[in-house]
């Protein structure tokens, strides 16, 4: 028996063959992955957000859209649903909130390397979707960063070194104890400016565990293209 997993390479064949309808508002008006209309969701200048409560260590988190209307239809399609096709107008998105972080940033030189490290999605999660669907995004994004001169690579520098329950469903403390000492940093390029980069910031626990893990190598600032309404959780 065959265990090769084809889910991605067939969603990929459909995207080729049949005129997909916007993944936000389900029109098929030919324009893409998403119409002109929710495209525009992902468009908003990026702000700095700061969850409440904030996690200890957690700079403010530079993001593009609220998690809500076409916004987050477009990532849960492309995470859930293996809409591959968003990558593109989610990198770019990602990339101008990763650029805005780096406003923030000292230069550190003209050829100071720019790494966007994706966090790290867990086995069981690789396993169920068939592929890292956040490494994808960031690929888009890192390549867009290089369209405007910005010279951006996507660095999966971060890994799990031990299996986290699913964040869905748990308090924000309970989010803190389940990630922390979850992550290590591997192979980081001496001087980088590093961007820790996730699809959506909730209670910030993740990215706080990121900044732990990944601080101690470099200057680190931190993105996201999307950010849930502010609101208390535990
Ligand atoms: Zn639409």
């Amino acid at each position: 028996m065959i265990s090769l997993d084809l889910r991605p390479l067939l969603a990929d064949a459909l995207e080729l063959v049949l005129p997909a309808p916007c993944a936000a508002c389900r029109r098929v008006d030919g324009e893409g992955a998403l119409c002109r209309r929710c495209a525009q969701a992902l468009a908003d200048p990026p702000r700095q957000h700061r969850p409440v409560p904030c996690p200890p260590g957690l700079p403010g988190v530079w993001v593009t859209a609220g998690y809500e209307g076409a916004a987050r239809e477009a990532i849960v399609a492309h995470k859930e649903r293996g809409r591959r096709a968003l990558a593109s107008p989610l990198g770019r998105a990602l990339a101008r909130a990763a650029e805005a972080a780096l406003l923030g940033m000292p230069p550190g030189g003209a050829v100071t390397p720019i790494a966007l490290v994706p966090v790290p999605s867990s086995r069981r999660s690789r396993r169920e979707r068939g592929d890292d669907p956040l490494l994808r995004i960031t690929r888009c994004a890192a390549r867009s960063l290089r369209e405007r001169g910005v010279p951006a690579t996507a660095a999966p520098l971060l890994c799990l070194v031990r299996e986290t329950r699913d964040q869905a469903g748990l308090a924000a403390s309970e989010r803190h104890a389940n990630l922390r000492g979850a992550m290590t940093a591997r192979r980081v390029p001496a001087g980088a400016r590093l961007v820790i980069v996730d699809d959506v910031v909730t209670t910030g626990a993740t990215l706080a565990e990121a900044v732990r893990a990944l601080g101690p190598h470099g200057r680190v600032a931190v993105a996201a293209i999307a950010a849930t309404r502010l609101r208390r959780l535990g």
